[in-house]
Order: structure tokens, then sequence, then C-alpha cells
């Protein structure tokens, strides 16, 4: 485990990474845009491309600017290491193919991330890769499947896009003893609401396009946990070649620096939209988990520091209703991804289980009246009164 003392995590945002001033007295992050490093001392050079001396050689491994950004995202989800990535597709598919090898056997859930199912669904299969997708909410499936054999637990909490929750702690510890790694997508909480490092995970993984970078301007993934596990995908990523751009980086150091201020009022604005929604006569289910009767409060109050910023409800009235809705709304922008500071709405039939049938989606509870909801950082009160005036049109 990590030795940094314990701030606040709004401190921690702000500072981890940058408390020693950079280059002449830069108060920022200075952007590196150097692909390669120049030495004037050939026993220096040789040093660092040993790895016996700090240093960078050429920015395919490592860069000044994509560092400060790694070990913001380490001291955040109290790890021994991070790496960075293009994206977090990027991040998740350098991770399994890292560590994974033709025989492997994967046990994870039916709700993953549609990009990560893909990877389990047809690419994995294609390397005599064996995964095992259980039902979201089962416990019992998934510590049965890991008791026969596992190398790689895979698991995201809460989930897409019904908000399902997972006792990470618990299912850890079942992985734990079939000696299998143990992978975290944390992307949907962030490390202000979860840190599954704590809770017994050895990998965190974040699409920092999301909550982290915060503005939708920005693609890049994270995976943080033990310096060997880090090393392991770093190797491969450094031949791979999915690294992050210095620019990017910056993006997302400045977005983090107010993660915490953020995620905390994202918190707040979802949690006051899903109590006005499970009162409203013209919508049938909200799916939040900061909502008393939602299956996995219990679990979320438990591992969670606070609900999130998302929420799924669907409407009485089928399609139809979700069109007047969302057509109607002002301080929305329909559209795929989430962790935004202006809120963003959409259909999962539309946005992120649209290549499934009717039938599949039916399956795994997606409705063809549920809206997944982003709660950005706008004020609560002109949410709800937009969501009431669309509501009133249905
Ligand atoms: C968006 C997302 C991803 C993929 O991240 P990209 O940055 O778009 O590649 C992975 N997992 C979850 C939970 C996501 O929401």
């Amino acid at each position: 485990m990590s030795n940094q003392s314990k701030s606040g995590k709004g401190t921690e945002s702000v500072w981890a990474g940058e408390l020693k001033a950079f280059h002449d007295g830069s108060h920022t992050v200075p952007i590196v845009n150097s692909v390669t490093f120049a030495y004037n001392d050939l026993d220096e050079w040789y040093e660092v491309a040993k790895g016996e001396r700090e240093g960078h050689i050429y920015s395919r491994n490592t860069n000044p600017t994509v560092q400060v950004l790694e070990e913001k995202i380490r001291i955040l989800e109290g790890a021994e290491a991070a790496t960075s990535f293009s994206s977090g597709m990027a991040g998740i598919s350098n991770t399994l193919f890292a560590l994974l090898k033709p025989g492997s056997r994967v046990v994870s859930i039916k709700d993953s991330y549609g990009g990560t199912s893909r990877l389990f669904l047809e690419f994995l299969p294609a390397y005599n890769i064996k995964v095992i997708l259980c039902e979201t909410d089962d416990h019992e499936q998934m510590e049965r499947e890991i008791a026969e054999g596992c190398d790689l637990v895979y698991l995201e909490s809460p989930t897409n896009p019904t908000l399902k929750v997972i006792d990470l702690e618990r299912i850890a510890k079942a992985a734990k003893k079939a000696g299998a790694v143990t992978v975290v997508d944390n992307t949907f909480a962030s490390p202000i609401n979860q840190n599954p490092i704590e809770l017994g995970a050895d990998l965190v993984i974040h699409s920092a396009t999301k909550y982290l970078g915060g503005h939708s301007d920005t693609l890049c993934g994270l995976v943080c946990g033990s310096k060997s596990l880090i090393h392991k995908i770093f190797l491969y990523r450094e031949i791979n070649g999915a690294s992050l751009h210095p620019e990017t980086a910056y993006n997302v150091i400045r977005g983090m620096k107010t993660l915490e201020l953020r995620v905390n009022r994202q918190n707040n604005n979802a949690m006051a939209i899903a109590r006005f929604l499970s009162d409203h006569p013209k919508v049938e289910q909200v799916y939040y988990p900061g909502l008393e009767k939602h299956p996995g409060h219990d679990i979320a109050k438990r591992q969670m520091h606070g609900f999130g910023g998302i929420l799924s409800f669907e409407l009485k009235g089928g399609y139809e209703s979700v069109k007047t809705l969302l057509h109607n709304l002002k301080y929305v922008h329909l559209a795929a991804s989430l962790g935004s500071v202006s809120t963003l709405a959409g259909p999962p039939r539309t946005t992120s289980h649209v290549e499934l049938s009717e039938e599949q989606r039916r399956q795994l509870g997606i409705s063809e009246s549920l809206i997944r909801y982003s709660a950005g950082i706008e004020n609560a009160e002109d949410l709800i009164a937009d969501l009431e005036q669309g509501l009133g049109l249905i």
C-alpha cells in the first residue's frame, strides 16, 4: 500500500503530483511536447535507459507532463503505481492483454461497459481466453465461478445503465482466495466516491474521459495498482503504443483540480433529481443507488463515499414519452458519454446498448422507456424545473 499521508480529496485533487514548483518556477504543469529527451553525458543517458536513474528517453514510454497526471490518480486512488493511456478502452484492453494468455479464465458481469463486453465476447475468445459473464447482482454465482478456477475478475460498480451495485470487498476476497487478480472499472464512481483498492481490488481503471477530465473534451485512460502489476501493463503499453499525449494529459490534470467540487455537486444534483422523479406520476421507476429502495443501496452506503452523478429512469408511455421528454428539455445535450460539467442524457437503446436486440436489452433490464441521465454541475432547481416542464408535456 502507499504510504502518503492522507489529505482531503479536495486537497489531493489540487495538489497531488504538483507539490513542487516546475521548471523556472512554473506554477502550472508545463506541457512538455518533446518526443525525445537529450543528454549531455552518455553515461547518464545509459543509466536512464537501463532504468537505473530517473529520467525520460522517449514519450511513447514516459513523459514529464503525463507523469504528473499518473501521480495525481495514484494518490487519489491510494495505489502504489499508475500508468496512462490514450483512452479508457486502451487502458482496459492493454490491461487485459498484458495480464491474460491463452487458456486464462476470466469471470466478469453482464452489465459491463459496451466496449469491454465486446472485448469479452469477440476479441479475447479468439486468443482462447475463456470469459464467464455472471448476472451482475448475483454474488453467489460470481463466487461459484471464481472458485472453479480464475485468473482475473473484472468488475464495474455501479453499472451502466441501471446502476446495479456489486459488493467489491466480497468478490475481491473470493478472487484472492482463487489466486485471481481483481480489476475494477471505477469510472462511474470516480475516486471521490469510491476507492476499490481499499476494498481489496488489485487494479483500478478509469475512463478519464468522463469525471476526471470532466469537460467532455478529452479522451484518456488511467490504471492504478501495485508496482509489479502496473509495470507489467506499462511494458505492454510501451510496445502497443496507446500512449497519452502530453497536451491531453494537461487537460485532464486541469480538469482534475475541480474533481471533488464537481463530483460533490453532481452527487447532490443526482440525489435531488432521483427523489423528484421518484414522486412523479409520469415516472415508472427510478434507478439510483442513493435511494433507500434501490436493491444495492445498503452495499453502496457501505462502500461508497457518495452515490454518484448518474441515474436512470423509466417513463410511463414507452418510447413516445421518452421522445417527448428528451426533445423538450432545455439544459441537456442528447448525447452519449457522462461525467461532464453539463448534463447529458439519452436512451440506452440509442447509445450504449444500440447494438443489442430488443430481447437482449430486455434481459439486461433495459426497457425502451429507459433514460440515462448524467447530472452536470448546474443548479439542481433548474434541472428539476426543466424536467418538470418536460414531463408535463407527456
Ligand atoms: C466511457 C467508458 C469506458 C471507455 O472509455 P473511453 O475513454 O471512451 O475509451 C470504459 N468504461 C466505462 C464505465 C465508461 O463509461
